[in-house]
C-alpha cells in the first residue's frame, strides 16, 4: 500500500502491525557525513518498513545553552535536513522534543531509578563533563535518561545510532529492564540498536588524525556545506610522512581518510589508492582531492535541496506539526499505562 494515497484511519492499519523505531539528532549545528552515516541513511532505509519516529532532540541540546535564536534556527536546519536527506514525513513521524512533553514527564519518572554511580561512569558524560569543566549540568548527568524516555515513550524495538551512542543504549535497555521489574510489569519492550548493514555500529571518523567526527569537535564535514569550503577542510586533513615500506600498517590520520573514502567513495577507488599505499607509491594529496570530490557529488544534492526547503516555513510548520500530533498520540498511550503500572491512578 502506498502511504501517500491512503486516509489517516488506513496510515494507521498500514503501521499497526509494524515494529517501531526511534532515534533523534540535537539541533546543535548542521548535520555531518558521521551524522548521515552513523544514523540518518538507517532512518531513510527503515522507514518503509518499520513505524518510524525521528525527531529533533531540542531538550537535550539545552545542555550546551543555546541562545533562543541559536535553538530555533538549529531546529528548523535539522528539520529540513532530515526533510533533504529523504525522510518522508508521509512514511515516518518526524518531530521535535519539545512538542511532546509525555517524554519529560517520563524522564521525571525514570529519574527515580537511575543511581549517580551508574550515570557518573557513562563514557559520554565523563567525556562533555571534561569539554565543559565550567558547565557540568544535571541535565548531562542523567542524558541517558532523558535518551532512555526517547526510546521507551514509543516502546522502540530498535534505535538507529552510531557508536558513541552504544553506552547509552545500553543504559536504556537497563532503566526499561529494572522498570519492568520493579512494578512487575512489561510496559517497556528491550530497543535493540540498529545497523545499516547488520554489521557493528558505525564511527565516522573526523579530518583532524583522531576521534570520531562531531559537531563540537571542529572537525565535521556537513551536509550543507560549500563545495569549496569541503575541498579545503579536506586538503588540510591530518596526515602523516608517508609509508616508508611496503605494506606498512596505516596510522590512524592515515586510516581515517581511508575510511571516509570507504564511505564516500567506490571500491574501485579505495583498492586503487590502497595499492599505492602498500607500494609506497601514494600521493595523499592525490588522494585528499579524490576523497574531496567523491564527498561533493554525494553531498551537493542534498545541499541543494537543503536550501529550498529552508525558504518553506508553511511546509515546515506542517510537517512539525503532524509529527508533533502523531507522536503525542503514541506517547501519551505509554505514559498513561506507565502511570497506572506505578500507582497514579486514584480510586477515590
Ligand atoms: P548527535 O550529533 O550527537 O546528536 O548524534 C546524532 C546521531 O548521529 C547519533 O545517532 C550518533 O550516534 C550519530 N553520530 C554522530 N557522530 C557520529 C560519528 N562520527 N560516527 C557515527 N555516528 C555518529
Amino acid at each position: 500500500m502506498n502511504p501517500y494515497f491512503c486516509s489517516d484511519f488506513y496510515f494507521r492499519i498500514y503501521k499497526m502491525n509494524k515494529l517501531t523505531v526511534l532515534s533523534g539528532i540535537r539541533p546543535t549545528g548542521y548535520l555531518h557525513l558521521g551524522n548521515y552515516f552513523g544514523a540518518v541513511r538507517s532512518f531513510v532505509k527503515m522507514q518503509s518498513d518499520y513505524n518510524c519516529f525521528f525527531f529533533i532532540a531540542d531538550i537535550h541540546s539545552l545542555t550546551t545553552h543555546p541562545t533562543p535564536e541559536n535553538l530555533q534556527s538549529g531546529v528548523k536546519q535539522v528539520l529540513a535536513e532530515y526533510l533533504a536527506c529523504g525522510i518522508d514525513p508521509e512514511k515516518a513521524t518526524i518531530f521535535i522534543q519539545s512538542d511532546v512533553p509525555e517524554v519529560s514527564e517520563l524522564y521525571a519518572f525514570l529519574n527515580m531509578n537511575a543511581y549517580l554511580g551508574e550515570l557518573e561512569r557513562t563514557t559520554s558524560f565523563k567525556e562533555k563533563a571534561r569539554q565543559q569543566p565550567d558547565n557540568v549540568n544535571a541535565g548531562l548527568l542523567t542524558y541517558p535518561v532523558l535518551m532512555a524516555a526517547d526510546i521507551l515513550i514509543h516502546k522502540a524495538n530498535f534505535v538507529p545510532v552510531g557508536k558513541d551512542q552504544e553506552q547509552n543504549l545500553e543504559m536504556a535497555r537497563k532503566f526499561a529492564t529494572r522498570f519492568n521489574y520493579m512494578y512487575n510489569t512489561e510496559v517497556f519492550p528491550l530497543p535493540k540498536p540498529y545497523t545499516f548493514d547488520g554489521k557493528d555500529m558505525i564511527k565516522v571518523p573526523g579530518l583532524d588524525g583522531s576521534g570520531k567526527m562531531g559537531k563540537s569537535e571542529g572537525n565535521a564535514i556537513n551536509l550543507y556545506e560549500d563545495p569549496k569550503e569541503i575541498r579545503k577542510k579536506v586538503m588540510r586533513a591530518v596526515t602523516d610522512s608517508g609509508p616508508t615500506e611496503p605494506n606498512q600498517q596505516k596510522t590512524e590520520p592515515v586510516e581515517n581518510l581511508f575510511t571516509l573514502m570507504k564511505i564516500v567513495s567506490t571500491a574501485d577507488t579505495v583498492a586503487h589508492f590502497d595499492e599505492l599505499y602498500n607500494k609506497c607509491e601514494i600521493r595523499y594529496g592525490d588522494l585528499k582531492k579524490q576523497l574531496a570530490e567523491d564527498i561533493i557529488a554525494f553531498t551537493a544534492p542534498i545541499r541543494e535541496r537543503i536550501i529550498d526547503i529552508l525558504q518553506d516555513d508553511s511546509y515546515l510548520a506542517k510537517v512539525a506539526r503532524m509529527g508533533a500530533e502523531k507522536a503525542r498520540e503514541s506517547a501519551s498511550k505509554t505514559l498513561n499505562e506507565v502511570k497506572e503500572v506505578i500507582g497514579f491512578r486514584r480510586f477515590f
